[in-house]
This record gives structure tokens, C-alpha cells and sequence, in this order.
């Protein structure tokens, strides 16, 4: 391929975001009200992203399905989520805003399911105190995507589709622009902008098990810590408790926990309700301790305590390891999870109708008869684009990121329905840090052609060479890496080889070769992927070496439990000016005295409503 830098297509946009997610599509609608001029480009069809597939809901403490809600248990139950690791102030906004943002896209046109009195219906998820979740059947992400993308094109925002974002481009510190790609010509791209909001979502895609989709291999946080910003918390890798295991060839989808919200319950191969076993200490005044109890939880009785299913995601999904482990497993290597003999048909595929169809359609299950097999798959990365809580922005000016390429929100550990919530606060705050930014700005940033024509050469390295790697086994190696040494548990052995492993695949990796053109070609795209996924999952195997305790989604064979000192302390990676990468423990800020007081209190001290 000769393109030279002159005949590469270039548009000029004041914000340029990358993602067309949740975050993305808040963010750009906020940076349009502002006047910005605002494009959105996306590496697939508008309308297709993680967010689109998100089933269970949006957490935001509204207290239509229990008046003792209010934004204070919420940001309390956020903390112990994420054990105590959280960022304060990103956990305290999220808290305070997110029900003013599920009631802005109502506004806007979403459509929520109802309770009886016509208020959004809430229902329960792991973590939260109280039925918490905004939420459309098992589709709402669906209906929030639907609802952005339609306030944000009727708003005037650009869209490039089908375009990946390769590079950041800027002109000495500050953010210049974005190079990148068509996915079906192949042609290169520029977009000049004055600032750039990173809205990648995650990078499920290191990983063998994952309930992410090709999309997800961590560009976002990869082209921030290329061009100087920090990733924090990326230790911190969600295994969600229950994705498919059966058949092979669907392992990994997820299975909602909507299915627990609704009543299902986990069973091991003796049929027995093995999570009664499994209750931590901090969460066993909140959990019911027995199948009665649970019964009666479910019945609507609001003195019993919630199904230990129902506990946070690290517990529930190193509970199956443990089944497993010894001996107590699916013949598919899981749990058995059952809705069946707790609730009807008909609220079955009411209330969880995509579930319905996935396990009719992949597992030839009927859910409303049988029981499902389920286990842990990887599903969230808590760690990501470390940000200015209030701002959004990086340690780049004028780069920007919200949503789930960032990290700190969620400290060890995200509850179910916080992402949801988390891509509207957040790209809402992102847009408006934009704003302010760009404002102030005395003249435009320029693009820099011989940063241009550096990102296009290394591009089209792949198709350049006569012999090397295949692209797709590099990434299968990877994968088997990161399934092998850097899972649900992890040991310092095994992380220390896999970061042998690592360095041998980079090597590799820099040797890829792919045959053909740059049209329409696959393995191409694999190749320029693999390079974020690399630096992802090294970031993640180094993090995770360095903390040495076990907490929330990190959990370390060789250091058991929490350590206080560690509570005080993020993990931080950067580029270092020789290319490779440095890895720190950095002082966490103490909480202000009123979140302190929130955040370890007893839950008496803050029921009250909504107005608390
Ligand atoms: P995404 O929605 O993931 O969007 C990322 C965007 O970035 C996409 O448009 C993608 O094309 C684009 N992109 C990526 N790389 C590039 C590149 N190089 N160039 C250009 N574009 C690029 N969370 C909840 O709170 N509640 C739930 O019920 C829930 N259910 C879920 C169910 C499933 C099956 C999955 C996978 C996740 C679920 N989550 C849920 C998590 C939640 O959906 C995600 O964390 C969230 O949607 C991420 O949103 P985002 O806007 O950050 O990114």
C-alpha cells in the first residue's frame, strides 16, 4: 500500500469521540449542547456495542420499588462492592447523579418497565441493598442505546462508522487529532480535533472465556497509555459468576444476573444450595442464612435479607470455582442455575425473554423446565484510563475518557447495573469537562505529519513482510496466557510466567505477517488489534504481580485476604520514555470525612428515602 500523507482523507471536528457506546453517545451529546461541532467514530455499526447487550439494568437509587433508597446506601453499597478501592468522589458522583440521568433519558424517550403505581420498575441485582435496577425486560441496554443514538443524530452529531481509531495524534502535549482506518476499504483516516473523548469500553478479548465481543481488545486504553496517560486499578478484572459453559461453542455468553435478580438460585451436582456456604463476614447481616429466609425475600417480605446468590460477583463466581474444584461441578465444568422451580413460565419470558430465547436457540434449553449450566467468564475490566473524577480528563490535555476504558469507579469490584449507570454519569461529565476545555483553548492544536505518516507506516508493517506469525494464533497464545496464569486466581509463579510468556509473544507479535491487501481483510484487522491486546493484558499481569493481597476481583493464591496497607494504595502503569512499561504503587487520597462516615456506617443511620 502507497498512500501518501497529502491523499489521506482528513475532517475536522472540535471532539472527536471514540466509541458509540453508552459513554460514547453521552459524552458526544454533551460536548454538541455545548455548540461543539462533535463526531462519533466507531469501529462498528452505529448501534452495535457492548452497551446494546447489556440485559439486567441500570442501578440509580430512585426509591420507586423501596423508599429506604437513596443515593447514600447506593454509594455505601459501591464501596463494599468494591472494597473500600474505590475513587471517592467518582463513586460519591456516580451515587448522587445517576438517578437524575436514568430520569433525563426517560425524558428523552426511553421506556422502562413499570410498577403497579406507574414508577420505573427496580429490580434486585449482587450488592445492591435494595431492588435498584431501571430496567426494560432483559434488553435495556438495547433501549438506552436506542434512545442516545436517537436524541444524538436528531442532535446533529457526526457518525463515522466502521472506522477504527489506531493512534492519537498531538502536537507537543496536547491532543491534535485521531489517525485510523476504514474496516472495509482500508484507506486511512485523520480526523483533526481540539480534544479527543476515549469511550472504547473493555478488552474482554485477551482472555479465551469472555462474554465480550470482537470489539472489546482494550484500543482505548492502549492508544491513552501510547500517548502518555496513566492506567490505574487494571489488577482488577471482572469474572461474572455466570456465563455459558454448554455448548462449547457459545462458552463464555453471558447469562444474566437477572436470572438470580428474579429468583433463579445455584445448585451443585448433589443439588445442593451450595452458597449458604459462601457468605463473608461483611456481608452476612445484609444476607439471608437460610432457603426459608430466601423464600421469603422473594416473596416481597421486607425483614428478610437477600439470597446469598445474590452476593457480589467475586464471591459468587470463586464459589463455582470452588464447586468445581472439588468435585461438585456441572458435567460441563459449572453451577446449575435454576429459575425454573422458583418462578411461573409466563413471568419467565416476560421478565427475562432474551435469556429464554439464548438458551432455546444455543443450548436447545427450555428455562422455564430445565435447569441452565452456567460458569465464570470474563466480563468487565474495573481498571482502565486513569481520570480526573469531576473532569474526565487524562493526564494528556484535551484527551478525555469515560465509561468502561476507565479506571477507579469501581474500585476491586463492580456491582451489576453500575456500568449502566456509570456510561451516563460519566459521559455526561466527560462532555462537559470538553467543553470547558475547549473554551479556554486560545488556538487550535496541529496535526503533525511525520506523526502521521509514523502510524501509517507501522499500520501497513503486516502486509509489508514476506513471512512471520500468523495473526490469529498469536492471539490464540495470548489468550491461553492470560486463561492459564492470569484468571479468576492467580500466584506469583504464574504471573512471573506469564510475563515470560508475554515478552516471547511480543517478539512474535512484532514479526506478524499478513497476506493480501488492506481491503476487506481480517487478518489484518487481527494483527493491528493484537497490538492493544498485548499491551493490556501485560498491563493487567504486571498490576496484578505487584498487588500482593487478595481483594475483591484480584485474588492471589499466594497472599490470602485483604491487607490494610494495600487499602491505601492503586496500582499505576505508564509508558516510560524507553517504550517500556512501569508499573507503581501509588498513595490513595484519604475519603472527606462526610463520605468516610457513608461509607462505614450502619445501614440504620442512612435509610430515609430519596431526600436524605
Ligand atoms: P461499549 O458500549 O462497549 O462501546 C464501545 C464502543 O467503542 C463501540 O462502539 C466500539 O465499536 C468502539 N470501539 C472500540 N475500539 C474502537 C476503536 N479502536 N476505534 C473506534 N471505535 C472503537 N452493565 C450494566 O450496568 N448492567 C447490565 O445489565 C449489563 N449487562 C451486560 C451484558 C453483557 C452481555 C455485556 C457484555 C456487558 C454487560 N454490562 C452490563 C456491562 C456494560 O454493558 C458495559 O460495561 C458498557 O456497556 C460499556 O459501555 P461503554 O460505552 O464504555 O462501551
Amino acid at each position: 500500500m502507497s498512500e501518501s500523507i497529502s491523499s489521506i482523507q482528513t475532517f475536522d471536528h472540535d471532539v472527536v469521540v471514540i466509541g458509540a457506546g453508552g459513554a460514547g453517545l453521552r459524552a458526544a451529546i454533551e460536548c454538541s449542547s455545548h455548540g461543539l461541532d462533535t463526531a462519533v467514530v466507531c469501529k462498528s455499526l452505529l448501534g452495535k456495542a457492548h452497551t446494546v447487550m447489556a440485559e439486567g439494568g441500570a442501578a440509580a437509587a430512585l426509591g420507586h420499588t423501596d423508599p429506604r433508597d437513596n443515593w447514600k446506601v447506593h454509594f455505601r453499597d459501591t464501596m463494599r462492592g468494591g472494597k473500600f478501592l474505590n475513587h471517592w468522589r467518582m463513586a460519591e458522583l456516580h451515587a448522587r447523579c445517576s438517578s437524575e440521568c436514568i430520569r433525563e433519558l426517560e425524558e428523552w424517550g426511553a421506556v422502562f418497565d413499570r410498577n403497579p403505581d406507574g414508577y420505573i420498575n427496580q429490580r434486585s441485582f449482587g450488592g445492591h441493598r435494595y431492588s435498584r435496577l431501571a430496567h426494560t425486560g432483559d434488553r435495556t441496554g438495547l433501549e438506552i442505546l436506542r434512545t442516545l443514538q436517537d436524541h444524538g443524530v436528531h442532535q446533529g452529531i457526526h457518525v463515522h462508522q466502521e472506522c477504527t481509531a489506531l493512534r492519537l495524534l498531538k502536537e507537543s502535549d496536547r491532543i491534535s487529532g485521531v489517525f485510523g482506518y476504514w474496516r472495509d476499504s482500508g484507506r486511512f483516516v485523520v480526523f483533526r480535533a481540539k480534544a479527543v473523548v476515549m469511550a472504547t469500553g473493555g478488552a474482554g478479548k485477551c482472555w479465551r472465556i469472555t462474554s465480550n465481543s470482537w470489539e472489546y481488545t482494550g484500543d482505548g486504553m492502549e492508544m491513552a497509555y501510547t500517548a502518555g496517560a496513566e492506567l490505574i486499578d487494571m489488577e482488577f478484572t471482572q469474572f461474572h459468576p455466570t456465563g455459558m459453559v454448554w455448548p462449547l461453542s457459545v462458552r463464555g455468553i453471558l447469562v444474566t444476573e437477572g436470572v438470580r435478580g428474579e429468583g433463579g438460585i445455584l445448585l451443585n451436582s448433589d443439588g445442593e444450595r451450595f452458597m449458604f456456604r459462601y457468605t463473608p463476614d461483611r456481608f452476612r447481616d445484609e444476607t439471608a442464612a437460610s432457603p426459608e429466609e430466601a423464600h421469603r425475600w422473594l416473596e416481597g417480605d421486607k425483614s428478610a435479607r437477600r439470597p446469598p446468590e445474590l452476593l457480589t460477583r467475586d464471591v459468587v463466581a470463586k464459589a463455582i470455582l470452588e464447586e468445581v474444584d472439588v468435585g461438585h461441578g456441572t458435567p460441563h465444568g459449572g453451577a446449575f442455575l435454576d429459575i425454573a422451580g422458583q418462578r411461573d413460565a409466563e413471568l419467565i419470558k416476560r421478565k427475562l425473554p432474551s435469556m429464554y430465547h439464548q438458551f432455546r436457540e444455543l443450548a436447545e434449553v427450555d428455562i422455564t423446565k430445565e435447569r441452565m449450566e452456567v460458569g465464570p467468564t470474563l466480563h468487565y475490566m474495573m481498571g482502565g484510563i486513569a481520570v480526573d473524577g469531576e473532569t474526565q480528563m487524562t493526564a494528556v490535555p484535551g484527551l478525555f475518557a469515560c465509561g468502561e476504558c476507565t479506571g477507579g469507579m469501581h474500585g476491586a469490584n463492580r456491582l451489576g447495573g453500575n456500568s449502566l449507570s456509570d456510561l451516563l454519569v460519566f459521559g455526561w461529565l466527560a462532555g462537559k469537562g470538553v467543553g470547558v476545555y475547549v473554551g479556554g483553548l486560545a488556538d487550535s492544536p496541529q496535526v503533525l505529519s511525520d506523526q502521521v505518516e509514523k502510524a501509517r507506516r507501522d499500520a501497513v508493517a503486516p502486509l509489508n513482510r514476506d513471512d512471520g506469525a500468523n495473526p490469529y494464533l498469536v492471539h490464540e497464545e495470548l489468550q491461553d496466557i492470560m486463561n492459564k496464569d492470569c484468571n479468576i486466581v492467580r500466584s506469583g509463579d504464574g504471573l512471573e510466567r506469564a510475563i515470560a510468556e508475554l515478552n516471547k509473544l511480543k517478539e512474535k507479535a512484532s514479526r506478524i505477517q499478513v497476506s493480501g491487501a488492506s481491503q476487506y481483510n481480517p487478518a489484518w484487522h487481527e494483527a493491528l488489534s493484537l497490538r492493544s491486546m498485548i499491551v493490556v493484558a501485560e498491563a493487567v499481569v504486571r498490576a496484578a504481580l505487584v498487588r500482593q493481597e487478595s481483594r475483591g476481583a484480584h485474588t492471589r493464591l499466594d497472599f490470602e485476604g485483604e491487607c490494610d496497607e494495600w487499602g491505601k494504595l492503586n496500582v499505576v502503569v505508564r509508558k516510560k520514555s524507553d517504550g517500556s512499561m512501569s508499573v507503581n504503587k501509588v498513595e490513595r487520597g484519604t475519603p472527606p470525612d462526610h463520605l468516610a462516615v457513608i461509607a462505614y456506617s450502619s445501614l440504620d443511620s442512612l435509610e430515609g428515602g430519596v431526600h436524605v
